[in-house]
This record gives C-alpha cells, structure tokens and sequence, in this order.
C-alpha cells in the first residue's frame, strides 16, 4: 500500500524493481480480440504498445518507431508470421530485436521453424497475460545482456566475473570457448537450442562455422564435466540439439 501512494504522489518517477516500465513493444495480430486483451495487459503493464493487424501495417508503424520487443502472431493474413520474422532478421535495423512469436500451432515442426529463423521465444494460445508478461521480461531481460555474476545450476557455478567455474566447490578449467558455451546454457537453462542457434548466440552471427563445431566443443564440454559427475547435465535432444539441465 505504501507504494501505492508514493506511485500517485509521483507519476513519473522511475521504478528501479520495475525497469521494463516505458519498453515499447510492437504487437502483430490479426484477431482484434486477442490485440485489444494483449494491449490493454501491457498498457497496465506500463508498456507502450503499438498495434499492427497485418504485415503492412507491422512495417509502418517499424518505420515510425522501433520497437524493443516484438510480439509475432504466427498466422497472419497475406504475409505470415514466419515471414516478416525472417526479413527481419535479415535487416540491419531490426535483427536485433527481440520477437516472441505467438502461436495456435502445436507441431514440434514449427516451433523449430520459428527459432530456427531467430524468434527469441513462442508462447503457445490460448496463453494468459500473467505468461506472456513473464515471457517478456525474460526475453527483455535477455537482450539487454544483464547478465547476474554468479550463476548457479544444480551443482555447477559460475563467476562470470571472475571467468571461474565451480562444481560442488571444486574450481574446473574451460577453455575459452567452452566457457561461453557453458555461460550460454547457464544463463538460459532448460530450454533446448539446435546447433545453429548455437553457433549464433555463441560464435556471434556473423561468424562462419560449421555446425558440427558445436558438437566437438560440446564433447569437450562433456569430458571436462564427467569427472565431477555432472557431463548428463548437458543433454542432447535428438533431431533438435542440446540443452542444459540439473534434472535427468
Ligand atoms: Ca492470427
């Protein structure tokens, strides 16, 4: 209650807990009743939303401003979802912004599809504002690199600081790319990548590496980490990629 009242007493001051206050975000939806919940969520959200019912006008209100989040509804009238991600992630301006796509498709396929062409996350509908507000923090959180010192998961930590990496106490050596690798999956844990995501996120954009690469360094990653009893923590996910996770 007491923020409350100091909310009120004054309106423009800036909420340190709350530092997602005044993002911009570009919302892509065809379905007006899906466009008006989303926006009046985030709008509450301290968010300022644009709307965009089509590719056209997805492009238009790009041009006025961009934004720093992007919501990309899958099915989209004329142009998809699937395609406008894809040229913007082939445009200097746009690449680097943030898109959670938002999907009525369920097949394993697709959602590969979308990550594959850049989208940072998917949110399957019917989805609830409380998710999708969560999601977007994540992801915003994410692309503004704010990366915490230390990281735990199950027993292994990292000092990203210090470029140390510990498991259960015990300080172990990474090579340089395995350290960014290992940084990669502990800042973004449980989620599955495919190797080219990987050679992405890792190896930077516009790097040319073979995707196998990646697979070497995961072996070496493996090797350094099965003595101390945790190599099953890097788990592979057939006809996808890796992932990194304490539970089995
Ligand atoms: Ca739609």
């Amino acid at each position: 209650m007491q923020n409350q009242s100091t909310l009120e007493a004054s309106p423009n001051y800036r909420i340190e807990s709350q530092p997602m206050n005044g993002k911009r975000i570009l919302l892509v939806e065809d379905e007006p009743a899906i466009r008006e919940m989303v926006t009046f969520a985030l709008s509450q959200g301290g968010y300022v939303v644009d709307e965009a019912e089509d590719s056209r006008s997805a492009e238009a209100k790009m041009a006025e401003h961009l934004p720093d989040l992007i919501l990309l509804d899958w099915m989209l009238p004329n142009v998809s979802g699937l395609e406008l991600l894809r040229r913007w992630k082939r445009d200097e301006p746009t690449q680097e912004i943030p898109v959670i796509m938002l999907t009525a498709k369920v097949e394993e396929r697709d959602r590969v599809d979308g990550l594959d062409s850049g989208a940072d996350d998917y949110i399957l509908k019917p989805f609830s504002v409380k998710e999708l507000s969560a999601r977007i923090r994540a992801v915003l959180r994410r692309s503004s690199g704010a990366v915490e010192d230390q990281i735990s998961i199950g027993p292994i930590k990292m000092d990203s600081k210090a470029h140390r990496v510990y498991v259960r106490e015990e300080s172990i050596n990474l090579g340089p790319t395995e350290f960014r690798l290992l940084e990669f999956f502990m800042t973004h844990p449980d989620r599955v990548y495919s190797r080219a995501q990987l050679l992405d996120y890792v190896w930077g954009r516009n790097m040319y590496v073979e995707e196998r690469t990646v697979d070497v360094h995961i072996v070496r990653l493996r090797k350094l980490l099965k003595p101390l009893d945790c190599a099953h923590m890097i788990q592979t996910v057939r006809g996808y990629g890796y992932r990194l996770s304490a539970n089995k």
